[in-house]
């Protein structure tokens, strides 16, 4: 008989005492029971040394993930910086682009008034900044792209970029038209340096002027020609413009007298003099102190007889006169 299907009597005794416990078990249970406990054992095993190893992976995968969410995190948060004072330079950049803008019109229209002032006609075809309304001369025309609204980045960045481009080929346009100004007006300050545009003493007060008048001395009318501007003795007086002295000299009725001839036709007189600084030949600037305010030859008191002569006739000198003297570099 096979001892599996045997019965086993256990007996316990616990103590003196007490009773004896017995029990009975076949041997198929006494088999199974341990045979179960050792392959749960083994099983247990098994997975700790399959999965106990895993684990440690996993969290290790783990920790790099957070590792790398939070490098993730840090990158996009350097870029979204980096986007931001992107942002901000364009901004400024674009800003920047009107306020060239402003300035080359401003500039613009400075060397329009210069043009002006040296006598420079603008030609007919012009760039006009201004947009035209509707209903003036003019008038515009053709395709074109509506630019976004809105200030996008990449908008701005575009219409920032068209901005710069706008103004780097206005200012190559304005070069060559400066270029021009500049010649113009320097043709216009040569002019200027011979015309007799100053006032010839430090004094405004004028005791009598161009034309028509009662004479002090003989009482009749005749025809005063050049300006009486009042001054003490000894005040300095000025050429006019540049020049050279065509007559220095002593005379009556002009008493201490100078001529200046400027070119163009047009000379100038001082009269009366004091004293004379200059003789004949010798060159003259405008400004340049040429004798002292007097009361020589035909005068009644100390003042400056000034003539302005245009191709041999004297002609009212105060529209000539536009102008301080003003000191020379
Ligand atoms: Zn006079």
């Amino acid at each position: 008989m096979n001892w599996l299907s045997k019965q086993f009597t256990f007996v316990i005794i616990p103590d003196a005492n007490q009773s004896v416990q017995r029990f009975r078990l076949n041997g198929f249970i006494l088999v199974l029971v341990p045979s179960v406990i050792a392959l749960l054992a083994v099983c247990s095993a098994l997975f700790i040394i399959l999965f106990g190893g895993n684990m440690s992976e996993i969290r290790h995968l783990k920790k790099q993930l957070a590792a790398s969410e939070s490098g993730y995190a840090e990158t996009l948060q350097d870029k979204e910086n980096h986007i931001s004072s992107l942002e901000a330079d364009l901004t400024a950049l674009s800003a920047q682009a009107e306020q060239i803008e402003t300035k080359m019109s401003e500039i613009t229209e400075l060397e329009l008034q210069l043009k002006k002032i040296a006598g420079i006609k603008e030609p007919d075809v012009h760039i006009s900044s201004a947009t035209i309304e509707d209903g003036e001369e003019g008038g515009q025309g053709g395709e074109e792209i509506e630019l976004p609204a809105s200030a996008e980045p990449t908008s701005l960045a575009s219409q920032t970029e068209q901005e710069f481009v706008a103004l780097s080929s206005r200012m190559e346009a304005l070069r060559p038209s400066l270029e021009a100004t500049k010649s113009a007006m320097l043709k216009y300050k040569q002019i200027l340096d011979i015309t007799p545009t100053i006032w010839p003493a430090d004094n405004r007060k004028i005791t009598s002027t161009f034309g028509v008048r009662r004479d002090p001395f003989s009482r009749r009318s005749a025809l005063h020609a050049g300006l009486d501007i009042g001054g003490n003795r000894g005040d300095p007086i000025y050429a006019a413009a540049d020049g050279v002295v065509t007559l220095s000299e002593r005379a009556y009725p002009q008493g201490n007298n100078i001529i200046i001839n400027h070119g163009r036709g047009i000379e100038t007189r001082y009269m009366h003099l004091n004293e004379r600084l200059v003789k004949v030949g010798d060159k003259v600037k405008k400004g340049q102190l040429i004798g002292e305010l007097g009361n020589t030859g035909r005068s009644t008191g100390p003042h400056l007889h000034y003539e302005v002569i245009v191709n041999g006739t004297q002609v009212d000198p105060m529209p000539y006169i536009q102008e301080d003297r003003k000191e020379r570099e």
